[in-house]
């Protein structure tokens, strides 16, 4: 029987969602674009069409509201819901998806709206709802996290009997030609970069202060860069999942021009969250700063330069040390020229896609709520391979 694939979220990674779903129509069935803002997903869908051939329906709903998402759910009758907007809405698509039994993936954690902190517990408590209502839910399937975890199982399963320590390694050497602005969500991205580091080592989470710990790492393909120690989610699902684990951190690069606009940012207070009373109106900084950044949708087209994400891992194998490096590298020119997207937006929504492939194909399937880790990542890396996203392997 035909599918129905429900994509909610018009942003840039719904924009690729929408265009790699659309790449794999037999699969996917009838695809909806649905978000608060209907042109933003008239115009995806357009673009789609003119480029892929395939119709995509689109509509608009309010996400924070699970009364408009069942409706929306009723009327689309979608077998899984691919969420892709932004995961501080109460997790209402969540509680929607128990509701009206569908199954769901998302792309990023749930992010607290009033406290700077991320963290999986809100997800991992719907495990039990999602077990009763006999549907899944798929957590973080986008790069990192996502095809970092995936990185991390394949690790686990083909190279190492035990996996001692992890290096989550982010690089995007992208140069979009502005002074400053932000290659995903600025709140996102900029709450990410001015909270505290964190690592985990021998059972316990290591803090550090916002960009404490520096290394320089040379990323294939693309050369040295400056990368800094941040917490990233996708380290609190794998030190649970990954055998013999002593230490996992995470490290992003970051450029001179980015660091220094932020740190004077910081220190004027517009990356504040909580809201100041300005001229008789209440206002959140942060959120006015994104108002005047540069829309992370715009840099497309701009941004020139390579990403290279990956995971280094260390441990031992037969009794012997061993060391890898799994990496993925993208071209931001060539993901715009493939769907219009840069590459943060397109390394973002092709894992997805893959995700929500895997489910309807019945290939990753168990009631409940998993993290990407959690299943044979052989099919996953397959489908990498051929759906725009190679990776490579570099051992010892
Ligand atoms: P954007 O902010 O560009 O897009 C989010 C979209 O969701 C917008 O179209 C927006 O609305 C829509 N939206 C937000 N709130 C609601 C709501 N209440 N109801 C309906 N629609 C809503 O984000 P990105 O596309 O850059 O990122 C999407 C997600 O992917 C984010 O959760 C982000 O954290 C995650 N991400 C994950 C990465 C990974 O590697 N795992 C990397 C990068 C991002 P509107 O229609 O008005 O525009």
């Amino acid at each position: 029987m035909s599918k129905r694939t429900l994509i909610i979220g018009a942003g840039g990674v719904g924009n690729v969602v929408a265009f790699k779903c659309a790449m794999n129509s037999d699969t996917f069935g009838e695809i909806t674009l649905a978000s608060r803002t209907l042109s933003k997903c008239d115009q995806i869908a357009k673009n789609v069409k003119d480029r892929v051939g395939v119709e995509i329906k689109t509509a608009s709903v309010d996400a924070d509201s699970v009364v408009e998402l069942v409706e929306l759910f009723n009327r689309v009758k979608p077998d899984v819901v691919i969420n892709v907007a932004l995961p501080y809405q109460d997790l209402t698509i969540m509680d929607a998806c128990v509701e009206c039994g569908v199954d769901y993936l998302d792309t990023a954690n749930y992010e607290h709206p009033d406290t700077a902190k991320f963290e999986y517990k809100e997800q991992w408590a719907r495990d039990e709802a999602f077990k009763k209502a006999k549907i899944m839910g798929l957590l973080g399937s986008g790069f990192d996290p996502g095809v970092t975890n995936v990185f991390c199982a394949y690790a686990q399963k083909h190279y190492f009997d035990e996996i001692h320590t992890i290096d989550i390694l982010d690089c995007n050497a992208g140069d979009h030609g502005y002074p400053f602005a932000t290659n995903f969500n600025p709140e996102i991205n900029l709450r990410e970069v001015s909270a505290n580091g964190r690592y985990w080592e021998n059972g316990e989470w290591i803090e550090t202060k916002p960009m404490e710990i520096m290394q320089v790492w040379d990323y294939p393909e693309v050369g040295e860069k400056d990368s800094y120690l941040l917490y990233h989610e996708e380290m609190e699902s794998l030190v649970k999942h990954i055998k013999g684990l002593k230490r996992i951190r995470f490290f992003m690069t970051f450029g001179e021009s980015y660091l220094t606009h932020m740190k004077c940012l910081e220190n004027v207070g517009m990356l504040g969250i909580k809201e100041v009373e300005h001229k008789g109106m209440k206002i959140v900084p942060m959120e006015f700063l994104s108002t005047l950044l540069p829309d992370p949708a715009t840099l497309g087209e701009r941004t020139k330069g390579k990403t290279n994400i990956g995971i280094y891992a260390k441990g031992l194998k037969d009794g012997k040390e061993k060391t890898i490096y799994i990496y993925q590298v993208s071209d931001h020119e060539e993901c715009y020229k493939e769907v219009m997207s840069q590459a943060v937006s397109y390394t973002t929504g092709v894992p997805a896609m893959i995700g929500a492939k895997l489910m309807l194909e019945g290939k990753w399937k168990a009631d409940g709520v998993y993290n990407m880790e959690e299943f044979n990542p052989d099919p996953f890396m397959e489908e990498l391979m051929v759906q725009g996203l190679p990776w490579k392997i570099r051992e010892d």
